[in-house]
């Protein structure tokens, strides 16, 4: 087994240039296999991209393999051996399914993954096959010049993140735990990317905590009849009051440790002061950020959807919503509560998805190392925690007892808006962004 490179003693024997030139390709070509997930099953499926995966895996002598609940269900599992066997396994994770892309509202082709002018584009440029070529160049990389880690590295393309993980991560831990054999920890997405703050201060977020998700249908009941006719039990009427009142209910505030730390960082770089009581000036000193963080200090519950009636004069008998909720670890039932009382007598629920929130120790091992990667990349960095107010794949790895991070580090331009670039037309991201990540990932991996 060949030695480990020691931190600071110059770099391993890896061909960045060849890994530079991959993670491009890589990525690209990932693009060009269209995985749309539209969340109804009428998708082309991700076994393409699988089968993909597993050949760039298998011409480094990485055996992996195909598991799903069908034929073009499919996420690709493979093992690494760590060298030392005392420490537990870690899982590199991410998704090889995406939204869908309007292509006549995009500048490029979405399923094209052009480069122009040093910038990759494509639907899944940043969620995510971006970093899952990330993943796929360091992982070849290492393996080409001999670099072995400590420990064991289970890699994990899961299919389905984007239509609630049934058909990928959650049934690939429900069917194939025995892959996960000895891991302790994960790492993913929607963390380690880098968010300027108007100073130039360079911030990079880790993803310790997710909020759980209460995605609801609302059913109102109501009597069905002719629209010319009295009805006092109008099932349109009793929806419309209950959604307005779901919309416009207040949560209370709750400043989860990780938000906490969080915010008390960025008042300290921005050189404001710091009032726990009164946190609206530092989350605005976050920018483009603040929508999301702002919604991870208390539960939410957003109407995203509305039908009722077939016709003008008819008045159904039933009327149904949709609402996006998300609420803060631990708080669930508070959550559910709240929600029934809001719908009140007549209007009950359904769960369109019902997953955990996710909370990963701040004070780790692993976090430490994280640190250490990026701050040796960027020596500006200031690494900080975060609650993510979505969900990733670790909720069903969380399952499994394994502690999830969002971590796939990307340094991004100040004028970029990360967040803004999920699901959106002309998704895009610089390549330089996954070369610094690769560096920051292929570090990391070494001394974690
Ligand atoms: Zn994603």
């Amino acid at each position: 087994m060949s030695e480990v490179s020691p931190i600071g003693a110059g770099a391993p024997a890896i061909d960045w240039a060849r890994a530079d030139a991959e993670v491009v390709e890589i990525a690209a070509t990932l693009i060009g296999i269209d995985t749309t997930n539209p969340g109804d099953g009428t998708g082309p499926g991700e076994r393409a991209a699988a089968e993909y995966v597993v050949s760039l895996l298998a011409e480094v002598g990485v055996a992996a393999d195909i598991v799903g609940p069908t034929p073009d269900r499919t996420s690709v599992l493979a093992r690494i051996h760590g060298h030392d066997r005392h420490r537990p396994g870690l899982a590199v994770h991410g998704h090889l399914d995406v939204v869908p892309a309007h292509a006549p509202d995009w500048q490029v082709p979405p399923f094209s993954g052009a480069v122009v002018d040093g910038i990759l584009w494509g639907r899944g440029a940043v969620d995510m096959k971006g970093q899952v070529a990330m993943i796929l160049a360091v992982i070849r990389a290492h393996i080409r010049a001999g670099i072995t880690c400590p420990r064991d590295l289970v890699l994990a393309f899961f299919a389905d993140e984007e239509a609630g993980m049934v058909h990928g991560s959650r049934w690939v831990t429900e069917h194939h735990p025995e892959h996960f054999a000895g891991v302790t920890e994960a790492i993913g997405e929607v963390g380690g990317f880098s968010h300027s703050l108007s100073g130039g201060q360079r911030l990079y977020l880790i993803a310790t905590a997710e909020k759980g998700i209460s995605w609801l249908r609302l059913i109102a009941q109501g009597r069905a009849g002719h629209g010319a006719m009295l009805n006092d039990e109008n099932a349109v009427l009793r929806l419309a009051a209950a959604v307005d009142r779901v919309g416009r209910a207040e949560f209370p505030i709750r400043v989860h440790p990780s938000v906490m730390s969080l915010l008390s960082a960025v008042a300290e770089v921005s050189g404001t002061d710091f009032d726990p009581a009164d946190l609206g000036p530092t989350v605005a000193l976050l920018g483009s950020l603040a929508p999301m963080v702002g919604a991870s200090l208390r539960n939410t519950a957003q109407p995203t959807g509305l039908t009722a009636g077939y016709k003008v004069n008819v008045v159904p008998g039933q009327a149904y919503a949709e609402v996006d909720g998300r609420y803060l670890p631990g708080e669930r039932t508070e959550f559910l509560a709240r929600i029934d009382e809001l719908l009140g007598e007549h209007v009950r629920r359904e769960f369109i998805c019902d997953d955990i929130a996710v909370e990963s120790p701040v004070a780790a091992g692993i976090v430490t190392s994280m640190v250490e990667a990026i701050g040796a990349v960027d020596p500006q960095a200031r690494v900080v925690p975060y609650l993510l107010s979505g969900g990733t794949d670790n909720k069903a790895l969380s399952r499994l007892g394994i502690h999830g991070y969002g971590f796939l580090p990307l340094r991004l331009p100040a004028e970029l808006d990360f967040l803004r670039m999920f699901h959106a037309v002309d998704e895009r991201v610089p390549v330089a962004s996954l070369q610094f990540g690769m560096r920051a990932l292929e570090r990391f991996l070494r001394i974690a």
